[in-house]
């Protein structure tokens, strides 16, 4: 059987149950379509991850003699040419879950039976299949810890690996493109140019980094992963977006390598992970839509200067300007960082939690739509299992208690390096003489804080009394 392997967010070959199931039926022709039409293609920091990851796949291939055929443009007019003129017999893909991937996969399974060839999804990219997970009810969980202990029930299938020997590579006969021709890499300014201190993507390397994460990581993941200026936590975020890891891969190396009681905290993200593509799965309108339907009548600003200076990092609290000065420089922010600005954005400043998705799905290597979405209406209090909105981060507090050196705020935000705790937590309270020890002026080498913390925690909890009578869904 001759079969076209489409790889989509599943970028390799090791645990590839789709490609493994494809080499052993006879010869394949693996490729990778750039669909500037699809609403789910990876942008910005995404696509410079991309075109890494897209690499690796290609090197990791040609090592096992096979060719990645690279090919942009309309993923059903593509797919026809190919299919059609290469006499293929089946085309392969991994399951996707998002509202457009699977808009996406019912097409494709109608092309396929209307050419008259075999159409299989297999599974890969996530630990439990959305649609095998139910609760006592027969509906999809709401709540995290219920959903957790449900998962822990179940094992995670074993990873595969590729057949050894296999039939070969089908040479499409229309010339592919060279992955330069995708154009994701930016230039003119080329804002990811510090990335590649912090991201790789070769199997070697990544197997290296997976060891050491036995080794430093997980041991010491639970008293480490808050802390901001720490390698506390896996970086695994990005591998796991464009699969050139698998999540079983993760979850049985840590099950065998750590002691159950380090596991457990770590594989517990991996599941929240599952828990945010298990919402999005059931309620594919939470991309844009509430799923607590009182916030759609919360009475959010509009304020493109106060945007701008989140963005920027320019808010003049120090932790919120670290994180996002590490997220522009880095492509990457820390958990608990992203915590505290999307709080911020969404609390302090009372800003539509969209405009915060939008822009981290613009800046982040590892942007997912559902992470980053249900991420986001989670910290804002409108997703599933939210904190409670009357739980406003204090941008003060948190520094002292994940960043008490002030290590995390020094290595961002440079202006500040003279400031030591507690004045660097908050300047605009620190003694005239301990500005001026450390060589700075409000207004001119550091801002003046955007908003004052109270004013606007009060102003916070008086929007939230509005919506509050609002019955949630
Ligand atoms: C506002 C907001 C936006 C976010 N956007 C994204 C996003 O676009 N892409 C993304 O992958 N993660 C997102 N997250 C979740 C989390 O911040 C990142 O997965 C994590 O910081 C990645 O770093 P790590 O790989 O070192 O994580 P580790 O702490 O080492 O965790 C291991 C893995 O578990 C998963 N995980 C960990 N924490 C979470 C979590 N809170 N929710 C879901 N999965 C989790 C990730 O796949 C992660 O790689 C977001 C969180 C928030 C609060």
């Amino acid at each position: 059987m001759r079969t076209l392997y489409l790889f989509l967010d599943d970028l390799r070959c090791d645990d590839n149950p789709g490609l493994a199931s494809a080499l052993a039926e006879g010869p394949v022709l693996p490729l990778y379509i750039r669909d500037l039409e699809a609403d789910d293609r990876p942008h910005g920091a995404a696509a410079w991850y991309l075109h890494q990851a897209l690499q690796a796949l290609g090197d990791n291939l040609r090592r096992r003699d096979l060719t990645l055929h690279l090919r942009q443009g309309d993923t059903l007019a593509t797919l026809r040419e190919l299919i059609v003129d290469n006499h293929i017999d089946a085309l392969f893909c991994a399951r996707g879950y998002n509202p457009t991937a699977r808009s996406r996969q019912q097409a494709i399974a109608a092309l396929c039976k209307e050419l008259g060839i075999a159409f299989r999804r297999f599974a890969g990219t996530l630990l439990y299949e959305p649609d095998s997970i139910e609760n006592k009810s027969g509906e999809y969980f709401k709540v995290f810890t219920p959903f957790y202990k449900h998962c822990r029930q179940h094992s995670v299938r074993n990873p595969c690996t590729l057949p050894k020997e296999h039939a070969g590579v089908i040479r499409p006969k229309t010339a592919g493109l060279k992955l330069r021709d995708f154009n994701l890499l930016p230039h003119q300014p080329n804002w990811a140019k510090a990335f590649r201190d912090y991201w790789f993507t070769g199997e070697r390397a990544v197997h290296t980094h997976l060891h050491s994460l036995m080794r430093d990581v997980v041991p010491a993941y639970a008293q480490q992963r808050d802390q901001l200026a720490a390698s506390g936590t896996s970086f695994l975020s990005p591998l796991l977006r464009f699969g050139v890891l698998s999540p079983a891969q993760v979850w049985h190396e840590v099950s065998a390598q750590c002691a159950p009681d380090d596991a457990e905290p770590f594989l517990r993200q991996l599941v929240w992970r599952e828990f945010q593509y298990h919402l999005l799965y059931h309620r594919q309108d939470l991309l844009t839509a509430n799923f607590k339907s009182n916030f759609d009548a919360f009475p959010w600003r509009e304020d493109k200067h106060a945007l701008r200076r989140w963005q920027q990092g320019q808010t003049g609290y120090p932790v919120v300007d670290a994180a996002m000065r590490q997220l522009w420089h880095s492509g990457w922010m820390h958990n608990r960082a992203r915590m505290i600005v999307a709080s911020f954005l969404c609390k302090h400043l009372l800003l539509h939690w969209k405009h915060g998705a939008d822009w981290f799905m613009d800046t982040l290597v590892d942007a997912d739509l559902a992470n980053n979405t249900l991420g986001w209406q989670w910290t804002a209090g409108s997703g599933a299992d939210a904190a409670p909105y009357f739980r406003i981060f204090n941008p003060v507090t948190q520094a002292e208690r994940f960043d008490p050196q002030g290590e995390y705020i020094h290595r961002w935000v440079p202006e500040l390096r003279q400031l030591k705790p507690p004045h660097l937590f908050a300047p605009w309270d620190a003694p005239a003489e301990a500005l001026s020890n450390a060589g700075i002026q409000l207004g001119e080498h550091y801002p003046h804080p955007l908003v004052d913390h109270r004013a606007a925690r009060q102003r916070a909890l008086d929007a939230y009394d509005d919506i509050k009578g609002a019955s949630p869904q």
